[in-house]
Formats: C-alpha cells, sequence, structure tokens
C-alpha cells in the first residue's frame, strides 16, 4: 500500500493547479470560482524515484453560509486519511480564518504538515510567503503551482514528511 499525500486547503488556492503539476500532466479540474462539487480524488504519484498516492481535496459545495465548515469538514476526513499533508495557502491573500480553522485540525491531528505558500508567482511575492511562518506549522515554501516554481523543494520537504 502506498503512502498518501493530501493536498488540503480552502477553495481557490490552487490545490489542482498543484496536483497538476506534481502529476505532470492535467488531470485534476482547476476552476477559477471556488465550489465545484466533487469528492476527494486520487492519483498515482511519483517524484525522486518514491510512489504515493496524491489525493486532491475539493469536495464542497456553494453554500455562502456553511462554507467554512464544509471546508473544514473536507478537510478533516482527508486530513485523516492521509501520511502526510501538503497545506495550501494563498500567499497573496495571506492566511484566513478558515486557514486557520484548518491549522488547527492539522495540529490535532499531528500528521506531518508540508506548508505551500502558493501563488508565488515571482521574487516580489517571496515576502507573502514569509509572512506565513505566522501559522506555526513550520517553513513556507515559496511555490508558484501555475509555473512550477518552487515545487521542486516542496516536493523534497513532502517526500522527508511522508
Ligand atoms: P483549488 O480550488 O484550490 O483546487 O484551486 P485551483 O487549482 O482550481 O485554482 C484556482 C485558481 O487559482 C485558478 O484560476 C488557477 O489558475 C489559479 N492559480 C493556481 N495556482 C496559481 C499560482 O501559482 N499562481 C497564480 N497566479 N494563480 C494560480
Ligand atoms: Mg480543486
Amino acid at each position: 500500500v502506498l503512502p498518501v499525500l493530501a493536498i488540503v486547503g480552502r477553495p481557490n488556492v490552487g490545490k489542482s493547479t498543484l496536483v497538476n503539476r506534481i502529476l505532470g500532466r492535467r488531470e485534476a479540474v482547476v476552476e477559477d470560482v471556488p465550489g465545484v462539487t466533487r469528492d476527494r480524488v486520487s492519483y498515482p504519484g511519483e517524484w525522486a524515484g518514491r510512489r504515493f498516492t496524491l489525493v486532491d481535496t475539493g469536495g464542497w459545495e456553494v453554500d455562502v453560509a456553511g462554507i467554512d465548515a464544509r471546508v473544514a469538514e473536507q478537510a478533516e476526513v482527508a486530513i485523516e486519511l492521509a501520511d502526510a499533508v501538503v497545506f495550501v495557502v494563498d500567499a497573496t491573500v495571506g492566511a484566513t480564518s478558515t486557514d486557520e480553522d484548518v491549522v488547527r485540525l492539522l495540529r490535532k491531528s499531528k500528521k506531518p504538515v508540508v506548508l505551500c505558500a502558493n501563488k508565488v508567482d515571482g521574487p516580489r511575492a517571496e515576502a507573502d510567503a514569509a509572512a506565513l511562518w505566522n501559522l506555526g506549522l513550520g517553513e513556507p515554501y515559496p511555490v508558484s503551482a501555475l509555473h512550477g516554481r518552487g515545487t521542486g523543494d516542496l516536493l523534497d520537504a513532502a517526500m522527508d514528511a511522508l
């Protein structure tokens, strides 16, 4: 049985884009608008000669009132099933209260976590990534899932965590 690496984070932070980047092909559905109804989807992943099961999360519906609860719910299930978690935050937005809810779940789970500071498309956004040290999850890895920037270092850290 392969170890499970779950990609967790609130809608629209770039989880599916990161999954496609890791897979090297466009398999996960990327949406410009958050809230497409989908369950967790698993893909066979490989990095540095190691194979793992990559889990994209995104199974919640648009529900303005309940969206935070749904994100937390989905995240909780994914975290439970995972051996290690990549927690994706939109560095250009910064940590939101929903992100902080997920951080609490991550802490409670005691699972190893690698913090992905996504949408760091260029060097000017590095400071946005550094601000995420405040989440208390250790080093934020600056990544542009869209352009592939920083994904190697992120995956190296994820393999260490698995
Ligand atoms: P998810 O809901 O977390 O799975 O997010 P998606 O992967 O569907 O991406 C949401 C939006 O963010 C899409 O419009 C993506 O193109 C965009 N996006 C994802 N990663 C990046 C990134 O690294 N940089 C920028 N600028 N946009 C990104
Ligand atoms: Mg998605």
